[in-house]
């Protein structure tokens, strides 16, 4: 996958990873084009480092739709106070830069889904050379990572943060413990339905402790989801040992997602009626939506059944829906 044959990252970045202190600056992506020639990508980043101690990397944006991340890590890298930090925190707040200019999940430049582009090229698409230096330059130092997600435009979520289950078992009680010291008012032991080319993935494989977020959704962030964000990266940050001062702890409920019973995907389009609310219980066989056709009066709606027990962890965002669509993802209480 990873060979020394590599050619290097064409991402210069403007700052020295390695200095003391707080730095803003950006990586640098060559990217040519009609508006720019000679041009570059320029992604923001943010160094701050004191002394010797772990390296936490923490990332949002790599949806270009979902904004507790951006928010928090913006906020974050205008005011970690390196007095107050053992080692370096490297803040990417917004990864799929591209996208997250163009406020869409995929980027406007390659249609690159960032979290279907890992490991990434050095000689790819943008995306994909966002991933690799990911991959090969930034993912090395790392010992802790923190990736934030939320639902983008198409879904909304019960605030959690969460972790995978992992084939290494110390690796995965280490991602446990700071999904905990997160603190979100939700936990999930998640399981991904395609993780190949998966952000997560990459940083498992290489050994990190790696936390994520769904954090809301629907194209925007609320008050709460924020606060909740700034919180995480702080205590995760604490719980490293990076930033000193107690972890504020809240009261979490975990989640699990056993098996592909968990999601139920849409296979009519039209009009959706959500039948229970985000966070609600549900029973195996209960109504949790309905879609409605549109196109005439006089046509029964489609019941979408819960395929288990359990509660609503996240719907489909948007009014209508279309064959395929994620309709609704139920997580079961511990
Ligand atoms: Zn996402």
């Amino acid at each position: 996958m990873q060979s020394d044959k590599l050619r290097p990252s064409p991402i210069v970045p403007t700052i020295d990873l390695d200095k003391q202190g707080v730095q803003h600056g950006f990586l640098r992506l060559p990217y040519s084009r009609d508006d720019s020639a000679w041009g570059s990508v320029m992604i923001p980043i943010a160094v701050v480092r004191n002394g010797t101690g772990p390296t936490a990397l923490l990332t949002g944006g790599n949806h270009g739709d979902e904004y507790e991340g951006p928010i928090a890590l913006f906020d974050l890298a205008r005011t970690l106070d390196p007095g107050n930090v053992s080692g370096t925190v490297i803040i990417v707040p917004a990864m799929n830069y591209p996208a997250f200019r163009a406020g869409t999940r995929t980027s406007p430049i390659d249609k690159g889904n960032m979290n279907r582009s890992y490991p990434g090229r050095p000689d790819g698409t943008v995306t994909e050379k966002i991933a690799d230096y990911f991959t090969r330059e930034l993912l090395p130092r790392a010992d802790v990572v923190l990736d934030f997600h939320s639902g983008g435009k198409t879904l909304d979520f019960v605030p959690f943060a969460a972790a995978h289950i992992l084939p290494n078992k110390v690796q995965e009680a280490k991602g446990f413990d700071a999904v905990r010291a997160f603190s979100a008012p939700w936990s999930m032991r998640m399981l991904e339905i395609d993780a190949v080319g998966m952000y997560d993935t990459t940083v498992e494989e290489l050994g990190k402790v790696f936390v994520t977020t769904e954090l809301g959704g629907g194209g925007t962030a609320r008050a709460e989801t924020v606060a909740i964000a700034k919180r995480g990266a702080m205590n995760v940050l604490r719980h490293a040992g990076i930033v000193g001062g107690r972890i504020e702890h809240r009261e979490t409920r975990w989640l699990d997602m056993p098996s592909g019973d968990c999601f139920s995907f849409a296979e009519d389009e039209g009009m959706i009626e959500t039948m229970i609310d985000l966070g609600q219980s549900v029973a195996e066989g209960q109504v949790i939506a309905r879609i409605h056709p549109i196109g005439r009066t006089g046509i029964a709606p489609v019941e979408i059944p819960a395929r288990m027990n359990g509660l609503l962890a996240a719907r489909h965002f948007p009014g209508l829906v279309k064959p395929g669509d994620c309709v609704a993802v139920v997580g079961t209480v511990d």
